[in-house]
């Protein structure tokens, strides 16, 4: 058994913060209202395309939040707006899409090019093909492609060697009663409670040597956990246990230590809550 924990990412198209704050027509998922020429509705000399517009279709829809749709937009808003400078008609943007693409994993994909539906290993080169298509620069196709030739005959790598550092600190979100990290573990990483509660939990012997765990704090907004591991290079010798869905700032070793090398008094100043914490004795 491999504890593990799993993560369900969606990812929703919708507009930006700042076309919220833009006083203009819009539809009731925040999108610009914009006519067939892709000019904001009222107004003749703001245009708006891609995600943040609500373009109109020729059969009444609104255009999908796709790139295939806003390369052409752009194009068509350049020459648009080309048009109105030199008094010329404008063009309506008409542009069905080419089709839609999805790769399923394990050489299997689906797909719907031009009404024609296809899955399985043809759907899967096809959108493999058109990606390859789309990168930028032969010579970087060529080294895609001879990779993705050589993936065809040689087993997958079992093991990928993360040879780049992390990418800096970063937010966690933690439901009630999930762990952030467990007594034993290997230190990786310090936090920052934002918002939540989390208690910091210890095993012990009990009684008939059955191990009892034992909370000797609760962690609020503001405060700090993880750093022993680091400072002393051990293992946790705790766990910290989220109670109230909380989300914290988490800061990998590598820049911690720096931090802790370089700022004055903060390593001190966390060996203080260390030691107050009875994690290290007083000084
Ligand atoms: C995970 C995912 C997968 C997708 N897959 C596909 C696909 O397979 N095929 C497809 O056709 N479409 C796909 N899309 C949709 C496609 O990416 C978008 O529809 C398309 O990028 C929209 O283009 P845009 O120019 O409107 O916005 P964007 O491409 O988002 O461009 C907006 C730009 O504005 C910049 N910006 C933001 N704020 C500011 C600011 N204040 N000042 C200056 N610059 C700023 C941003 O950094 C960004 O570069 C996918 C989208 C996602 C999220």
């Amino acid at each position: 058994m491999i504890p593990a924990k799993t993560l369900v990412s969606t990812i929703p198209a919708s507009p930006h913060p700042l076309v919220d704050a833009l006083a203009l027509p819009k539809t009731k998922n925040g999108r610009l209202v914009v006519d067939a020429s892709l000019r904001v509705q009222g107004y003749t000399n703001v245009w708006a395309l891609g995600d943040c517009a609500a373009v109109p279709t020729s059969d009444g829809t609104t255009c999908p939040p796709t790139a295939q749709h806003a390369t052409r937009q752009a194009r068509l808003i350049a020459e648009n707006i080309g048009a109105t400078l030199a008094g010329k008609t404008l063009r309506p943007f008409d542009f069905k899409g080419l089709g839609k693409m999805g790769s399923l994993g394990r050489r299997n994909a689906v797909a719907e090019i031009f009404g024609l539906s296809i899955s399985g290993f043809l759907a899967w080169f096809l959108w493999r093909t058109i990606y390859l298509a789309k990168l930028p620069g032969w010579g970087r196709r060529l080294k895609v492609a001879s990779s993705w030739a050589l993936d065809l005959v040689l087993a997958p790598e079992l093991v990928e060697l993360r040879l780049d550092r992390s990418a800096g600190a970063v937010h966690e979100h933690f439901e009630s009663g999930q762990n952030v990290f467990v007594e034993g573990e290997l230190g990786d990483r310090v936090y920052i409670l934002l918002s939540g509660r989390a208690e910091v939990v210890r095993r012990r012997p009990g009684a008939g040597g059955v191990a009892v765990e034992q909370v000797f704090a609760t962690l609020g907004p503001g405060e700090c956990f993880g750093e022993m591991a680091l400072l002393g290079s051990a293992p946790r010798n705790a766990t910290v246990r989220c109670v109230e869905p909380m989300t914290v700032l988490s800061i990998p070793k590598r820049e911690f230590g720096l931090l802790a090398a370089n700022v004055p008094g903060l390593r001190a100043s966390f060996e203080q809550v260390m030691a107050r914490r009875g994690l290290l004795p007083q000084s």
